[in-house]
């Protein structure tokens, strides 16, 4: 084999995860491997990369679909994808500024109940579980 050429076990070792996780991926066409003459799958340092960006981009929510456009540059609807997944991850992140500030009013808030400070009531307001505005 060629330096820097790996078959699926060793890859999947240095990535932490199951072969068949590697060969799920694959048949996906998310990562698809180089074969060897014989049909073996190799990977390379590139394949790695790749796969690590797999990995970082599910733990923060996008399913492999999503993946293998982001990654395949080529993909014409990739913008969109990202664009779609970063006003998720922006939303997600103002709702948690909005329950960290919330928390930390709670601790000191001097209203008896919570629907007469208008700190609290602006909260159950931005919440996503709060009550829908009417229209
Ligand atoms: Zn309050």
């Amino acid at each position: 084999m060629h330096p820097g050429r790996m078959r699926i076990g060793e890859a999947a070792r240095r990535l932490g995860v199951a072969v068949h996780v590697l060969r799920h991926w694959d048949a996906e066409g998310v990562v698809v491997p180089d074969r060897t003459p014989a049909g073996h799958r190799e990977y390379t340092e590139e394949h790695l990369h790749r796969m690590r960006v797999l990995r970082a981009c599910q733990e923060v929510g996008l399913s492999l679909a999503e993946v293998r456009l982001v990654l395949h540059r080529d993909e014409a609807s990739r913008a969109s994808v990202i664009e779609h997944h970063l006003a998720r991850i922006r939303r997600q992140r103002a709702h948690l500024d909005a329950t960290e500030t919330f928390l930390a009013h709670v601790v000191a808030c001097e209203h008896d109940l919570l629907t007469r400070c208008p700190a609290c009531s602006a909260y159950a307001v931005t919440s996503p579980a709060g009550p829908s505005r009417a229209t």
